[in-house]
């Protein structure tokens, strides 16, 4: 089990820093590793990879850890690739995800703001916060963005709503989820994309719990709600199925663990017993 502690600045270097070389949206994985892991500073030293940026993102079982911007896939450190994220899923626990997930956006982050939005001046990192400040005007700092959205496990009885959206393998169903508009509160945005993924009402809403989501910066707000009235009626944009699920002849679902539909779909299961 591993210990992540996020921080921005470094203040203990008792310990040897690891690092999550980052490439194009996909981490270096060590392919004959059981799980997944930082790279060492040796292993940093010799892998050939290009450094454009390194963060200080916090620490992880105590040791100093980096995320660090990569501008080429190829390296020396034998029997390693970039991989995309989700793929890695079944072999990193929560501790390391929350880790990954934070050196993600950081690095999305850095890569993405290179100039001011408001006059195009060059951007550089605040020295107090983990911001971009411009030199130039007063625009305000900018932060790593994070988009919040809602994401709800329907319920009725014994029956759970689960959706199939287009882009999934064929038979994997997932809990509704979206992104909140401006202005729009969270309950306000569950009913209303309830209503637009699969064309029911609901009520008796209640918070679960959140979860970082790096896909790429969503802060994931998970509720329970109840059925309250309408027939099911996919989209057909994002979502092609939905279905009311008995709790005892389900889907494939995403697993509990790093996946907080998953844990949805568990604590629901846990609280009829
Ligand atoms: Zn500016």
């Amino acid at each position: 089990m591993n210990i992540f502690t996020p921080a921005n600045f470094i203040d203990d270097t008792s310990k040897e820093s690891k690092y999550f070389p980052v490439y194009n949206s996909k981490l270096l994985h060590f392919l004959k590793e059981s799980s997944v892991r930082p790279a060492t500073e040796d292993e940093m030293k010799w892998s050939g990879l290009e450094e454009k940026s390194r963060h200080f993102i916090g620490y992880l079982d105590d040791a100093p850890l980096y995320a660090v911007s990569v501008s080429n896939e190829q390296t020396m450190i034998p029997d390693t690739t970039f991989t995309d994220l989700r793929a890695l899923f079944p072999v990193m626990n929560m501790q390391l995800f929350e880790a990954i997930s934070r050196a993600f956006q950081i690095v999305n982050w850095s890569d993405s703001n290179k100039y001011c939005g408001y006059c195009g001046s060059e951007l550089h990192h605040d020295e107090r916060e983990r911001a971009m400040k411009c030199h130039n005007c007063h625009a305000p700092l900018v932060y790593p963005k994070i988009s919040p959205c809602i994401i709800t496990l329907i319920h009725k009885d014994k029956s759970i709503l689960l959706a199939h959206n287009k882009n999934f393998p064929v038979n994997l169903y997932s809990t509704i989820a979206g992104f909140i508009e401006a202005g729009e509160s969270a309950e306000a945005c569950l009913m209303r994309e309830v209503k637009e993924e699969v064309g029911i009402e609901v009520h008796n809403i209640k918070y679960f719990q959140s979860q970082s989501w790096p896909f790429p910066g969503q802060l994931m707000l998970g509720y329970f709600a109840e059925y309250k009235s309408g027939e099911i009626t996919p989209d057909n944009d994002e979502i092609d199925d939905a279905q009311w699920f008995e709790v005892d002849n389900l889907p494939n679902t995403p697993p509990p663990g790093v996946s907080i539909s998953g844990d949805l779909i568990q604590h629901y299961l846990n609280s009829l017993k």
